[in-house]
């Protein structure tokens, strides 16, 4: 069976993995080159957290994102590509004077799911991070984690190339029709094709971007281990730790297509609030500065779609790195099915 895919984000890579490990034939085409960290995937700070991403979420969040924390290490350990990967647990902090915030956070995340306290505790922050002892009382999630997300998409592009996939790279896919990939001088045929073009689908979907912007410092004199959410009335950060004394600091939410570099105001409030958790970031080095735009569907959830010939995965928003195990088996799911009732049906007009 021959499968053409339409962006190599972390979704199409993705899916172009479990296709080729099912023996298909399969052809990526991205826009950019093979290594161009252009994509929204790139941005990502790999942030693996379910629950805690709840209070501002739907369940269905929830429920993806846990069905992912379960595929997160199967799929880690088949990469020949050494992966950082961790399921440690999260920190959520707040000031003194902001507890009401941390409170409130808290009785989100009761109110939409009920089995909560299996997962969520009130803790002394310095039970597990003791340079943050100065905060209090915090919450601990647990099975919480995140991942290297471009170690992640290149490991992917990697074992993607090992196993004989054709990577179309530079090419612009102008329209996805069912078993047709085209682009302004050719049109390319297969059996099935599939649309994970995130923003670059926005013609077709009633996509819109939220601008992300993230830092990454190295901060020799802090040790901090888990991932560390602020809460805050205004300010609110998350503290993505990574080996040699990176924290990836992110991230803003902006309502606009603006893929211009990051902006004073918002490089004030992520570092502000960084100095705030952690006096010692204020001798930190800012060693990358990313800007990219999430794609988002009206209801700000995924969807996942199969007709005959074409499939579409978009809408990953601020949760593709979480989802994409989820959704991609969800697609996968939806194919086998269809293949299935597609040979059924021939061997039915057969006999
Ligand atoms: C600052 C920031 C931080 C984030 N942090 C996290 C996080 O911690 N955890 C998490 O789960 N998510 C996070 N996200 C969200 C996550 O990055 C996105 O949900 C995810 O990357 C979307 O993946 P995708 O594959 O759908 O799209 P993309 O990564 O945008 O991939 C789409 C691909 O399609 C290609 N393409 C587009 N148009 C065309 C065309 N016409 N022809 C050919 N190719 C085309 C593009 O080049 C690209 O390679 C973050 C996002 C941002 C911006």
């Amino acid at each position: 069976m021959k499968i053409g895919i339409a962006g190599a984000g972390i979704a199409g890579r993705l899916l172009a993995w479990q296709m080729i490990k099912k023996g298909y034939e399969v052809t990526l085409f991205d826009k950019n080159s093979l290594n161009s960290e252009a994509a929204c995937s790139f941005a990502a700070a790999g942030i693996l957290s379910p629950l805690a991403e709840l209070e501002m979420a739907e369940p269905t969040i929830f429920e993806l994102g846990s069905r992912s924390m379960q595929l997160y290490p199967e799929l880690i350990k088949e990469l020949e590509q050494s992966v950082f990967y961790r399921q440690i647990g999260s920190l959520v902090a707040a000031h003194s004077s902001d507890k009401v915030e941390l409170n409130h956070f808290h009785r989100m995340l009761k109110h939409k799911l009920d089995r909560c306290d299996d997962y969520v505790q009130n803790i002394a922050i310095a039970d597990k991070e003791p340079e943050l002892a100065h905060m209090g009382e915090g919450l601990w999630v647990t099975n919480e984690g995140q991942v290297d997300t471009i170690g992640l998409l290149n490991a992917l592009q990697q074992g993607l190339l090992k196993k004989g996939i054709e990577w179309k790279e530079r090419v612009e896919v102008e329209a996805i029709e069912p078993g047709q990939i085209k682009t302004n001088t050719e049109t390319y045929s297969f059996d099935w094709v599939f649309d994970c073009r995130g923003m670059g689908a926005k013609n077709e979907l009633s996509l819109r971007a939220v601008r992300g912007e993230l830092l990454w410092l190295q901060a020799e004199d802090v040790k901090i281990e888990h991932l560390t959410r602020l809460v805050h009335p205004r300010y609110r950060i998350y503290i993505v730790p990574r080996p040699n004394d990176i924290y990836l600091l992110g991230a803003t939410e902006i309502e606009s297509e603006d893929y211009s570099p990051v902006s004073v105001r918002s490089s004030l409030e992520l570092l502000s609030a960084a100095y705030s958790l952690h006096k010692s970031f204020g001798e930190a080095r800012i060693i990358k500065q990313i800007v990219n735009c999430r794609p988002a569907l009206p209801d700000n959830l995924p969807t996942v779609e199969l007709e005959d010939g074409a499939g579409k995965i978009n809408g990953l928003y601020r949760h593709g790195i979480l989802l994409a195990p989820a959704v991609v088996e969800q697609m996968m799911i939806k194919f086998d099915q269809a293949i299935r009732s597609q040979t059924e049906g021939e061997n039915a007009v057969n006999s």
